[in-house]
């Protein structure tokens, strides 16, 4: 695929231009210049080249292009050739990747492999050739007779081609050896053709028609088409609507919209796998024009990958719905970006370039002169503040659009129920709880239990000596998986077999203590013997389509009892779902983590959600042993206001996100002591440093000290904009001499506090 070309080929006519090459593999960012070579003229950002450097043969990607007469050096080297003729990053999506670069304190290289995926740079995957095969001979009855005595297969190929008339089919349907035959005898063409991967194995949809839109939903949209008319002059929008009050049909009618004016649409969803629901009414609402459409996953091959990025460069996917690294898809055209559960923790990138897809997806919104749109039940206190102090249009669905009325929340106290249950085994369920679900069954309706633990139990205690079983590569306890016989570290994943003795004092009396999923299926199994019940979470789900057979399976009736973890929290709408237990809400409250109210209450919105979206009326229990916790109480109340202004009182008064950006600065290394005296030196620089407006916060272990054998050590820094502290603190960093096996992050607006 490579043009080679000669060295020191001279200028034509036109000025000569020069590129700035981005080297591949480098750990630092190694940028140089090159020539344009006549032959390479139209080479853009983004296209992939090799070119020489110090006699060695490298790739790159060329960043930007420039006349040749501005280059500092005189006389540059020429660029040797292109890997792929048409890759080429669009100006505005160039211009959103260096942003990204420089906000989140990120290698440029790392920012290139978000633009410009695996699949696509190394081009290896290529284009799928496939055969086609054609009859181009009248056959005559007397002819295909004899054929059918002397080789049947040949025969029967030429019925089938016959009965298709003259379009090509694939050849993989028939025998090689027979359609060669029948090649050579000139009765049939075989051609070759590119074709493009269908991720979807050729599922179609039924086109759904929009709804006739209430009252607010016709103000937001409105308000929507407006923006879309009017970037420059439109902020940023937050759709502020409780669950199932219909955000999802505003966006849908406005991304239609959007594409009937010849514009394309972005769309991010937290996660695929886990908003199945979402997709597939994209997929039906566009099923007329499914070939626009673009579902970015996970479990993309390489191929499809390959193919899928091509379709949306090229302009023949109008509209794209992926995840986080979605928001570096090269669509052109932009008229509108939809941020759909905006809260969602999982916009943040945890490894470089650690940028926050919904926060990114403003600023490409503006670098592409588009609108954009967020919305969520639970707004993330960063977008509900922008809101407040009018950087963003608020707009607001304040009822449910079913006109199915908010579900019963109850709190149970779990700490009256502890002394139910007895020394020893944990109380799972409350008796309040039991008895809905008894009801529900009896009724022939649907429950929902939510815990976010997978596995048996939380930990292995040994009660003689009181031993926890750790990780041995992490400062946490290990989880009892009973279906695998295993311990496994819900950190880095190790795994051992369960002990029947104490591994520290040998002592038979090893107690399973707390619980996960696992264990809460096999309760549910002896209290309800009858009941149709399944497990939901990544263990059970291991599998690429267990997870959607089990949904279907749940929505069409075929499953009383649905236990589940996060994966069962987001975007599923069952009418017949009539309660929702929250097993543990307790669990996202003790996380040492300044948004942990935040998290659990937008969690328990989000679950409490999935009851009575149907005709009937829903219940929620929530059994909590904190039942007073602002968190929960606001939630029991559906008051996102409540306790947004509560919480962002405490944000405040510490000085922490939204009212402060922070940046977390973390160094991580085998070796406990020199990871933490790095840390330290760094912090006594930046002392000398740093203005006095930036709060800076002592050296500590990270929460989570040890984790995949590593000691990590940090230091959080809050300032009013993100600039103040990463441009004096990457000088610092920069300028120090690292121990070789130190490794340093720098966490620009982390999700994640370690
Ligand atoms: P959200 O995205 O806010 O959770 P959905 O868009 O899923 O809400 O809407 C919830 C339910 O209400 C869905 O069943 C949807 O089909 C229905 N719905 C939405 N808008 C309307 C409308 N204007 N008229 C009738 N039903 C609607
Ligand atoms: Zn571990």
């Amino acid at each position: 695929m490579e043009d080679e070309l000669p060295q020191g080929i001279g200028g034509g006519g036109r000025l000569p231009m020069a590129a700035r090459v981005l080297l591949d593999g480098a750990v630092a960012d190694l940028e140089f210049d090159y020539s344009i070579p006549p032959a390479l003229d139209g080479v853009g950002p983004g296209a992939r080249v090799s070119v020489m450097l110090r006699n060695r043969r490298m790739t790159g990607t060329v960043l930007v292009v420039y006349p040749a007469a501005e280059a500092e050096v005189p006389r540059l080297k020429p660029l040797l050739g292109l890997l792929s003729e048409r890759v080429i990053i669009p100006p505005a999506l160039m211009a959103f990747g260096k942003w990204v670069a420089e906000y989140y304190c990120a290698p440029m290289e790392s920012v290139m492999r978000a633009l410009l995926p695996e699949a696509v740079r190394e081009e290896k995957h290529g284009e799928k050739r496939q055969r086609f095969v054609r009859l181009v001979k009248t056959v005559s009855d007397d002819e295909l007779a004899a054929l059918r005595k002397k080789a049947p297969a040949q025969a029967g190929i030429v019925d089938r081609l016959t009965l298709l008339g003259k379009e090509p089919v694939p050849a993989t349907a028939f025998s090689p050896a027979a359609l060669k035959s029948l090649a050579a005898k000139e009765w049939i063409e075989i051609t070759e053709e590119t074709v493009e991967r269908d991720p979807d194995g050729g599922e179609s949809f039924l086109a759904s028609r929009p709804l006739t839109l209430n009252e607010a939903q016709q103000r937001a949209l409105n308000a929507v088409l407006e923006a879309v008319a009017h970037p420059k002059e439109a902020k940023p929008m937050l759709l502020f609507g409780v669950t199932g009050s219909g955000k999802t049909e505003v966006y849908l009618q406005a991304a239609q919209r959007v594409l009937d004016g010849g514009k394309s649409v972005l769309v991010l969803v937290p996660e695929i796998s886990l908003t199945p629901q979402t997709v597939e009414r994209f997929k039906s609402r566009f099923a007329e024009m499914q070939d626009q459409v673009a579902v970015l996953h996970s479990h993309l091959s390489q191929g499809e990958r390959f193919d899928e990025w091509h379709r949306i460069q090229r302009g023949r996917a109008r509209i794209v719905i992926g995840a986080r690294s979605a928001i570096f898809a090269p669509l052109e055209e932009l008229g509108l970006i939809i941020v759909d559960e905006e809260h969602e923790g999982s916009y943040k990138q945890e490894q470089p370039p650690r940028y926050q897809a919904r926060d990114a997806a403003v600023v490409r919104a503006s670098l592409e002169g588009c609108a954009i749109l967020l919305g969520s039940a639970t707004p993330a206190l960063e977008s509900w503040h922008n809101a407040l102090r009018g950087k963003y249009t608020l707009l607001r669905l304040p009822e449910r659009a079913d006109d199915a009325r908010l579900p019963l929340v109850r709190v149970i106290d779990m700490k009256l129920e502890k002394n139910k249950a007895g020394k020893g085994s944990p109380a799972i369920l409350s008796e309040r709880l039991r008895i809905a679900i008894d009801q529900r069954l009896a009724r022939g309706e649907q429950s929902i239990l939510f815990l976010n633990r997978r596995g048996y139990s939380s930990s292995v205690v040994c009660q003689a000596c009181g031993n926890v079983v750790q990780c041995p590569h992490c400062t946490v306890s290990m989880t009892v998986h009973r279906e695998a016989g295993r311990l496994v570290c819900h950190v880095c994943g190790f795994q051992k077999l369960a002990p029947r003795k104490c591994p520290a004092c040998n002592d038979p009396a090893i107690l399973l203590s707390g619980y996960g999923t696992e264990r809460v299926e096999e309760v549910l199994r002896k209290v309800f013997p009858t009941a149709k019940t399944a497990r939901v979470d990544a263990d059970a789900m291991a599998r690429r389509h267990t997870l959607r057979d089990t949904l279907h399976a749940f929505k069409t009736g075929k499953l009383d009892l649905l236990i589940g973890t996060q994966m069962i929290a987001k975007g599923l709408h069952f009418p017949n779902v009539t309660l929702v237990g929250i097993l543990n809400a307790d669990l996202a409250l003790h996380i040492p983590d300044f948004r942990a109210g935040e998290r659990t209450f937008s969690l328990l919105t989000q679950v409490a959600g999935r009851a009575g979206r149907g005709e009937l009326l829903g219940e929620v229990i929530v059994q909590s042993f904190t039942p007073h916790h602002p968190a929960i109480q606001h939630a029991r109340q559906h008051d996102y206001e409540g306790f947004s202004e509560q919480e962002m009182e405490f944000r405040r008064h510490g000085g922490y996100p939204p009212i402060a950006h922070a940046v977390l600065v973390t160094v991580r290394g085998e070796r406990e002591n020199l990871a933490e005296f790095t840390l330290k030196t760094l912090h006594a620089q930046l002392l000398k440093t740093l203005p006095p407006d930036i709060l800076m916060g002592e050296p500590a272990p990270s929460p989570l000290v040890k984790s995949h054998d590593q000691y990590r050590f940090q230091i959080l820094l809050r300032a009013r904009h993100t600039s103040q502290i990463t441009q004096p603190l990457m000088a610092v960093i920069n300028a120090m001499k690292m121990p070789p096996d130190i490794i340093t992050t720098v966490d620009v607006d982390p999700v994640n506090l370690g």
